[in-house]
């Protein structure tokens, strides 16, 4: 019997300042990872915030849908004995949280 390959989830960085408030990330997402925030950037808009990072497929839809290359999805290798659980994948992305340019590196 061969073994199944370990889930993947993703990991999701917002570039806040980049996003124009579209909500197609929001809308595209089959798992319903993102929401609207309540707070503002400094174009004035309404970015997506992160609120459910352990059900993240990396579907990468997020990130090809964006018209402003404001949100990117890595894949995170979950183990296989916890694949099936949401609050392992959660324990495995519990640095997965969102700040205002949340670790990437591109120049604006
Ligand atoms: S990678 Fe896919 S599942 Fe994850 S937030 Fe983006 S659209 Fe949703
Ligand atoms: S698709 Fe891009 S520009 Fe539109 S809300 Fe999402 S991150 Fe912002």
């Amino acid at each position: 019997m061969v073994a199944a390959p370990p889930p993947v989830r993703g990991r999701i960085l917002i570039r806040i300042e980049r996003c124009k408030g579209c909500e197609f990330c929001i809308e595209f997402c089959p798992s319903r990872v993102l929401v609207r925030s309540k707070a503002f950037n400094a174009k004035g808009y309404h970015y997506p915030i992160v609120t459910q990072p352990e059900v993240c497929i990396n579907c990468t839809g997020c990130m090809t849908i964006c018209p402003d290359y404001a949100i990117l999805s890595q894949p995170v290798e979950v183990a296989n004995d916890s694949a099936p659980s949401a609050a392992g994948a959660k324990d495995k992305l519990a640095n997965n949280k969102p700040g205002r340019e949340t670790g990437d590196s591109r120049s604006e």
